[in-house]
């Protein structure tokens, strides 16, 4: 089936009629030129680790990495960030979360994956809106700005036939100034017929979602599947179809619970990975979340086709998932990320939490303490992550010539104490430290606090969505309590 060019299947509406307001750019701050100062700069690139660094910033881009003492004589006008203790490190890469999930944590962590998703995933996704979209996305901006991230790659799942609800997450990021990669994850295989389920109306979303992606100066598209097992034959048929001819990378689930790959088998007789392969997805560029049930003979493919994984340690371990082989899949050459995950199977975007957890399961998994050492885990959150969506010239690693995305942690206890830089950070770091954030040269996060959303306002903003989406979707009437309850009735335990 051909791609179709945007609109083809929506009502007629006036431009932004489903959108709320655009911020204007105008109300971020500026791109500046200063030269931040650490104890240590892990430039996780050819520097590597540099003892009482720094770094020049200017227009946006990092100009120049060494010691402080030599950057400061040859700039001595420039304005100093940083007062030599603590860490310099490249800005967070979250490789896989849910905006879509932003406002509804909290609910169904005793559920697995298939319950959850039926239960709580898909109820909301019927009324998610544009403006839930573009609010959740700056709501949860903070939690990942004071948490290190500089880069979201997102999956905004919905089924709301009204409302191209996945254009608000580029909205939001636009308002907030954090880089993102954004995809819609569109299904449409549990309700055959239904309106918003069409193919051509999938895939006019996604058509909407790329053009607002490219008109965004730090946003970029992939094509989302939100799980092989959740799209009909048709439409996983157009999706391959349309990401050849316009040259679409791709977003999406493969092997998080052993369910999919039973129920995968019996609809079209081989597992989730050599079915994507037989389709040809994995033609393009591909990241997918957790390959956690993966066989050596899945392994090999993903490796053979440049496959990245997102791992997400929390989600995984929250949804009793299973361990990913991260260790593994490093060594078969497959490049490996980290990720949150979404807000509702993850109850958080804390991605210090994330990289800890994803050091400490691997650990755990293999009864190994040296299988994942924290140098690796640093990586894997950083130049990984950048490698697995594509933008790895352009971030994930502190060189002249990248963006200048930048972390700088200090004046917190958790990093006083520095004898090993990259294990405190990994394993010792909170969101606490984090003291300034630069994505694209514009400091977002100044002395703790992140500049541009009032995190008040945003909180009783995002309150009353809330409660509307619990309404809205009849979680709130069925009782959250039910929802586990309810598992436990049914299952006798
Ligand atoms: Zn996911």
């Amino acid at each position: 089936m051909p791609p179709r060019e945007p609109g083809g299947s929506l009502p007629p509406r006036e431009p932004g009629s489903l959108l709320p307001p655009r911020e204007p750019g105008s109300l971020l701050p500026p791109r500046e030129e200063v030269l931040v100062r650490a104890a240590w700069v892990l430039t996780v690139g050819p520097d590597g680790d540099i003892a009482d660094g720094a770094v020049h910033v200017r227009d946006g881009a990092i100009v120049a990495v060494g010691p402080y003492s030599r950057l400061r004589s040859a700039l001595p006008g420039v304005p100093v960030v940083g007062d030599g203790t603590g860490l310099l490190v490249p800005g967070f890469v979250n490789a896989h979360t849910h905006l879509s999930e932003a406002l509804v944590t909290g609910m169904g962590s005793e559920l697995t994956l298939f319950e959850w998703g039926e239960r709580i995933v898909g109820p909301v996704g019927t009324v998610l809106t544009a403006r839930d979209a573009r609010e959740g996305t700056r709501l949860r901006a903070v939690e990942l700005l004071l948490t290190g991230v500089t880069t979201v790659n997102d999956m905004f799942v919905h089924s709301n036939p009204d409302e191209l609800a996945s254009l608000g997450v580029v909205d939001g990021l636009c308002s907030v100034g954090l880089r993102g990669v954004v995809s819609f994850g569109a299904e449409d295989a549990a309700v055959p017929g239904a309106p918003w389920a069409s193919v051509e109306r999938i895939m006019d979303e996604q058509n909407e979602l790329a053009a607002a992606a490219a008109a965004a100066e730090l946003a970029s598209f992939r094509y989302g599947v939100g799980t092989l097992l959740g799209q009909s034959d048709d439409l996983l048929e157009a999706g391959v179809d349309a990401c050849r001819a316009r040259g679409w990378a791709v977003h999406t689930h493969l092997a998080e619970v052993r369910e999919e790959l039973v129920t995968a088998s019996a609809r079209w007789g081989r597992r989730t990975i050599p079915h994507a392969l037989h389709l040809g997805m994995f033609e393009r560029p591909l990241i997918a979340g957790h390959g956690v049930w993966v066989t050596e003979a899945d392994i090999e493919i993903l490796a053979a086709h440049q496959v990245a994984i997102a791992h997400n340690p929390v989600a995984n371990m929250i949804l009793g998932s299973g361990v990913a082989p991260v260790p593994r899949l490093r060594s078969a050459g497959i490049v490996v990320g980290i990720g949150t995950d979404g807000a509702a199977s993850n109850d958080s975007q804390d991605m210090l939490q994330a990289i800890k957890m994803a050091a400490l399961l691997a650990k755990v998994g293999a009864i190994d303490p040296a299988v994942l050492d924290a140098a690796t885990v640093l990586r894997m959150a950083t130049i990984d992550g950048a490698r697995a969506l594509g933008l790895a010239d352009q971030i994930g690693s502190i060189e002249p010539g990248k963006r200048a995305d930048l972390v700088l942690l200090q004046d917190s206890v958790c990093v006083s104490v520095l004898h090993d830089p990259c294990g405190q950070l990994v394993y010792g770091a909170s969101p606490r430290a984090v003291r300034d954030v630069w994505v694209d040269g514009r400091r977002l996060v100044v002395d703790h606090a992140c500049t541009v959303v009032d995190e008040r306002e945003q909180i009783e903003r995002c309150r009353p969505l809330a409660r509307r989406l619990a309404a809205a979707s009849g979680l709130a009437s069925a009782g959250f309590s039910r929802l586990w309850t309810d598992r436990r009735a049914s299952t006798g335990l």
